[in-house]
């Protein structure tokens, strides 16, 4: 096994501790050893490959919490729908290289848009075919007849709809559960609630009944699988909590008794809001000539300010608020992920450093542990950043500001040549 040792870095830990000079052994994919400056390593031998980081910060791969990495930056679910399978994984494997690019090393999936992409992808990253970051494939949304992403009509054949799949009773979802885990997930998505983008079927409205979301929860039990929802209305969230969902996305209209219900069970559960889905469809999506009106405008002006106040109230209770949000559409883009961060202090009253550790150390819990620390024994996802982000954590959206990514012990960029010059710059 290889041992590499990065010296003089500025280690960001990602726990939340303030940033320290030192050093960092790689042995094979681990963390073998994190030495402050001053203290001699004992885990680097004298022939380790050295890379000497001059200043520059070492902190863990970012996690995406959120991710759809089969949808395909289109305007609506019928587009994601109507791309042939082929050119959908093709597209797929194309974003989760641009996510490894851009410095996340981990995707917790909230759905696929057509049965196995998540798990092809999975499958073709993890044995080294493609390049990508870790990923927790899903399931398609598992929804109700008439539900949040049940584009069927009785006009049309509803052969080949895959972008959600609708299922009725707890013998439909349970099905369709057992299904999905036959075929290889590691999360399953339901939609107990509506959006503010189908107006037949609004944020505030429950659509799954009590019962289906207990199958799924219990199939997920059953099977060592996590669950996955979105949820916006009150009830919903209500629901996830009754049946251990293990990260409700959104919770926009969590009332007094939904959020009560999360902080009682704040040590397992993750809350998501996906900001930047709704934040940018209301300041940029005009650039990309989307309809807007102001009926439009107030109802998602209405679903960020109900959802900024519910992650407040979360936040000082305590309950783990992740970044992540629902990149993939036409007005936002893959690849800009990092913007989750700035939201987070913006909106949210996060500090930088508040910010950092939910996109990496509670990201890594929700991935299910081993990563999100620079810590000895962890998995060696590591970046090193040419400044400080706890200045502009802006930086992290910059590709070009990584002078190297790591992943399972590889490098997928190596550091540049030109290391020591632009770590002086920065510093
Ligand atoms: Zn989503």
């Amino acid at each position: 096994m290889s041992i590499l040792h990065f010296r003089n870095a500025t280690i960001l830990d990602g726990t939340g501790s303030a940033p320290f000079t030192g050093d960092v052994v790689v042995d094979g994919n681990r963390i073998a050893e994190v030495t402050p400056a001053g203290r001699p390593s004992r885990a680097a031998p004298a022939g380790a490959t050295v890379v000497d980081c001059h200043g520059a910060t070492l902190m863990p791969g970012l996690v995406e919490p959120h991710a759809h990495l089969s949808f395909i930056d289109q305007a609506t679910p019928k587009a994601f729908h109507d791309v042939p399978v082929e050119e959908h994984l093709l597209l797929t494997l194309k974003h989760a290289k641009l996510y490894l690019d851009q410095g996340f090393t981990s995707c917790f999936s909230a759905a696929a848009t057509k049965p196995r992409l998540d798990i092809v992808t999975r499958n073709a990253i993890d044995s080294g075919q493609f390049p990508g970051p870790r990923l927790r494939a899903a399931s398609v949304q598992l929804t109700v007849t008439g539900g949040l992403g049940d584009l069927r009509q009785l006009k049309l054949d509803p052969g080949d709809m895959m972008y959600t799949l609708p299922c009725d009773g707890p013998v439909e979802f349970r099905r369709a559960a057992r299904e999905a885990c036959r075929e290889g997930v590691d999360v399953l998505k339901i939609v107990p609630s509506g959006d503010t983008s189908t107006p037949a079927v609004p944020s505030g409205q429950t659509l799954m009944a009590d019962d289906e979301v207990a199958a799924v929860c219990e199939v997920a039990k059953e099977r060592g699988k996590r669950v996955a929802a979105h949820a916006r209305s009150a009830e919903s969230v209500r629901m996830c909590v009754r049946h251990g969902v293990d990260v409700v996305y959104h919770a926009t209209y969590a009332d007094a008794a939904a959020r009560d219900a999360l902080e009682s069970v704040k040590d397992r559960v993750f809350v998501a809001p996906a900001l930047s889905v709704t934040w940018t469809r209301l300041h940029e999506a005009g650039h990309y000539g989307l309809p807007s009106s102001e009926a439009i405008r107030a109802r998602i002006q209405r679903d960020l300010d109900a959802t900024v106040e519910c992650m407040l109230d979360l936040k000082s209770r305590g309950v783990r608020v992740l970044p992540g949000g629902d990149y993939g559409f036409l007005w936002n883009p893959h690849g800009r992920n990092a913007r989750d961060l700035t939201y987070f202090t913006d909106l949210l009253g996060f500090t930088p450093m508040e910010a950092i550790v939910a996109a990496t150390a509670w990201g890594g819990a929700l991935m299910g542990g081993g990563v999100g620390t620079v810590q000895a024994g962890q998995l060696a996802d590591l970046l090193v950043v040419d400044g400080d982000p706890l200045r502009d954590l802006a930086m992290l959206e910059d590709a070009g500001r990584l002078l190297a990514i790591m992943k399972d012990g590889a490098f997928h960029k190596a550091p540049p040549a030109d290391l020591a010059a632009r770590a002086r710059a920065a510093a």
